[in-house]
């Protein structure tokens, strides 16, 4: 394993977001970097990957700055780097939910030995809720999890507000969680303005959990915003939850419909994205369609996060 995939965010106000872009992206073009890092006046959300020889360099880069200090920075072992390229990008808002979110208004934040006492207690007037799209939660979950069946950030105030009118947001605790910690941070304040007064928020998300509590509770794999896209959470952790749409066999590997124009997501085993020459169904397979080779042997970037990232914020 000679990389490492890093993943952190601060929520700290940046002045000159566009001067520390353009800092920031100076120093990591100095070093073996590839990954996807915005910059709001909001904070920086980060995930990289960064060849084993550098870590310490970028480590080093942002302890040297007070604004990076709350920065729980979470490290995974790699083979290879995680992203295709480097970029690092001035956005308007770090999750792109399209609110004012007042950040004063967070929820508590809870360790992941904490969050795991607060499931094995199993509180009636508790919920545990999974914050993310529903791509990601179907691969994997926390046990007894509400997952919202949202696909992108944008839904989610709408599905909090839903929520609210089905159980009594005053007599409920809610423990909350999302990948790496940032989404909580965001959306709690939006639960708190719908009445939820008690808000748990798994600090630095599944990914620490698994880095500290392994799998317990945990159902599936992590879904991430990178060529891996899917990852088990521990060393132990090597559940599938999901099918391939094809076969019904075991498969939590994700592909993109090799159809340009449907670019859809799909669960599949590598045999049948073979048989349906990387289609996700039979009319895909007319029209602009790529050849599968590159695809079998590396899944790679897909539809949710470039329609993410194209979104002009
Ligand atoms: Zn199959
Ligand atoms: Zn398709």
């Amino acid at each position: 394993m000679d990389y490492s995939v890093l993943a952190y965010y601060v929520l700290h106000p940046f002045d000159d977001p566009k001067e520390e872009r353009d800092r920031h992206e100076k120093f990591l073009r100095t070093l073996d970097s590839k990954g996807r890092i915005y910059i709001a006046s909001q904070g920086v959300n980060a995930q990289l990957s960064l060849n084993n020889r550098d870590v310490e360099a970028y480590l080093s880069f942002l302890e040297k700055d007070e604004r990076y200090k709350e920065a729980d920075v979470k490290i995974h072992p790699s083979s290879e780097h995680a992203f295709h390229k480097l970029s690092v990008k001035l956005r308007k808002e770090l999750v792109a939910i399209n609110q004012e979110v007042d950040l004063t208004k967070r929820g508590a934040h809870i360790s992941p030995k904490e969050w795991r006492e607060a499931m094995e207690k199993g509180d009636p007037n508790t919920i545990v809720l999974d914050v993310r799209n529903n791509y990601e939660s179907c691969v994997g979950y926390f046990e007894g999890a509400i997952r919202p069946d949202i696909e992108t950030f944008r839904e989610f105030p709408a599905f909090a507000k839903e929520l609210s009118s089905k159980i009594d947001p005053s007599k409920t605790r809610v423990l909350m969680y999302c990948t790496g910690g940032i989404r909580c941070e965001l959306y709690s304040p939006l639960l708190k303005d719908l009445g939820f007064k008690e808000i748990l928020q798994l600090k630095g998300g599944v990914i620490r959990y698994g880095l500290e509590e392994g799998e317990a509770h945990w159902r599936g794999k992590l879904f991430v915003f990178d060529d891996r896209l899917v990852i088990p959470i521990s060393k132990e952790n090597k559940e599938t939850i999901t099918l391939c749409r094809f076969c019904q066999t075991s498969a939590d590997t994700y592909y993109n419909c090799a159809n340009m124009d449907c670019n859809g997501l799909m669960l599949a085993c590598p045999a049948c994205v073979e048989k349906e020459r990387g289609c996700c169904q039979e009319s895909c397979k007319s029209g602009r369609v790529r050849s599968i080779e590159t695809k079998i042997s590396c899944p790679k970037p897909f539809r949710k996060l470039s329609f993410d990232e194209k979104q002009k914020l």
